[in-house]
């Protein structure tokens, strides 16, 4: 009773919306992460000079954020969210050098400031992850304390156990960072956003590494002189700007309405697939998919329905194929797949995967305020192989649209592949 009240007392924070356990999640390493910072400031001494690295350190992460706002605003603009964290240069080189309150300060700073501006996450997931950072940091410098600290370590003279440490401490941030963050996403995600898709990506990964690795570098220059950061900011900034233009670039090969490839993408993937096939002399299949009777579908429930229906067949075709499987929309209600290596009863094995798949389908779909469910979907499938029916993507496709059509004449929910349709002909050739 006193709960729901509560709850309903501050039903207008967002935190309140979020699942009871990730709550307690998210509480509890905010918790931890103050508890550092209270018991760090009682136990220390600042120096002066460690407050002009804090604020310089500081000052470099607000100026970022500020010359980089056009960047980020271009970014959003053609590649949605999924904000790029580069200001971990400025955090990691505060975990290098400075005591915790201060380096806990840097972080906060830099990221209230942040939210200030770009206020596109709800203040309780930007708290997270200040309070991850701020843990990940004092294990990371844990791990330097444990061989003399940062005032020992970045002296005039530097050994080479100290590049060791500090990488280990590297590592050691990077992997807490991923870790908590990853837990989060299990406990509650942002809608389509899961744990393989939001942490699989290698560039992502080499990214954030390198970023730290910058924060490190800048760490040994600061330690000679704060007024070294003046040679930081514009490469960091140059650094944003090529993630923008790496943005743009995936982007560009992208469906926008499934995430599927659009047709440049698949076909530039399909070209270096067929040329590695060649060149290894092996097979690989490819598959037209086309929903039946989907006209209905728009015409019963609308087209944002349809479009709801487009996204759902496209995640679970993407669930059937394998990660290196090439799944495309060109535009319509018609998906294509190329599958490497795959023989063609392999590639009727998949298609009858993915057939069945779309018939299990239940869609939640919005129709007029109200979200209604969708099922009884069917697809028919036309499989082709290289080299067998084409040793080009052009007369594979085509093989793949004939079978396709039979497949529709056939009574559809079907899968029919070409090799079956090559024969007859080649017997009445005979
Ligand atoms: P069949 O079993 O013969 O394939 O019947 P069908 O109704 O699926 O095929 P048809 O090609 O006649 O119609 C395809 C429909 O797909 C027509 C069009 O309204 C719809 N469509 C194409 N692109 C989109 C899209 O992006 N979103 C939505 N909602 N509908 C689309
Ligand atoms: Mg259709
Ligand atoms: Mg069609």
């Amino acid at each position: 009773m006193l709960s729901t009240h509560v709850r309903s007392m501050f039903s207008g924070w967002q935190l309140f919306q979020v699942p009871r356990r990730a709550v307690g999640y998210l509480l509890a390493v905010d918790a931890l992460a103050l508890l550092i910072v209270l018991i760090s400031t009682l136990q220390v001494t600042v120096t002066v000079s460690e407050i002009v690295t804090a604020s310089v350190l500081a000052g470099c992460g607000v100026a970022h954020t500020e010359l980089a706002s056009t960047i980020e605003k271009a970014r959003r603009a053609v590649a949605g969210q999924g904000h790029v964290d580069l200001a971990s240069v400025w955090v990691f080189a505060g975990v290098l050098l400075l005591p915790t309150p201060l380096a806990a300060a840097v972080i906060a700073v830099i990221y209230a400031h942040y939210q200030w501006r770009n206020p596109f996450v709800a203040w309780h997931r930007r708290v997270f992850g200040i309070s991850v950072m701020i843990i990940a940091g004092k294990v990371a410098a844990m791990l330097l304390d444990l061989v003399g600290g940062a005032g020992h370590l970045f002296g005039p003279t530097i050994a080479p156990l100290t590049v060791l440490v500090v990488v280990a401490a590297l590592v050691t941030f990077s992997a807490l960072d991923v870790a908590m963050i990853a837990i989060r996403v299990l406990l509650y995600g942002t809608p389509g956003v899961t744990v393989r898709k939001g942490f699989s990506d290698p560039s992502k990964h080499m990214l954030e590494i390198s970023t730290l690795f910058y924060g490190a570098l800048l760490a040994f220059a600061l330690s000679y002189s704060p007024a070294l950061v003046v040679l930081a900011l514009p490469p960091v900034l140059m650094l944003h700007r090529s993630v923008l233009l790496k943005q743009v670039e995936e982007k560009a090969r992208k469906d926008s309405k499934t995430g599927l490839l659009n047709s440049e993408g698949w076909h530039e993937r399909a070209n270096r697939e067929r040329s590695r096939a060649v060149r290894a002399s092996e097979t690989f299949g490819l598959l037209m998919v086309d929903l039946d009777h989907f006209k209905r579908v728009n015409d019963t429930y609308g087209h944002v329905a349809g479009d709801a229906v487009l996204k759902a067949v496209a995640d679970a075709i993407s669930k059937e194929v394998r990660d290196y499987d090439a799944v495309g929309r060109f535009g319509g209600e018609e998906f294509v797949v190329l599958l490497p290596g795959m023989s063609d009863d392999d590639g009727v094995g998949v298609a009858e995967r993915i057939r069945h798949a779309v018939t299990q389908l239940v869609v939640e779909a919005p129709v007029e305020g109200a979200t209604t469910v969708i099922r009884n979907l069917s697809a028919s499938i036309g499989v082709s192989t290289f080299p067998a029916a084409g040793d080009d993507i052009e007369p594979l496709l085509l093989a793949a649209d004939a079978a396709l059509y039979q497949a529709k004449n056939g009574g559809r929910n079907q899968v029919v592949s070409s090799t079956a349709l090559v024969k007859p002909v080649l017997a009445v050739a005979a």
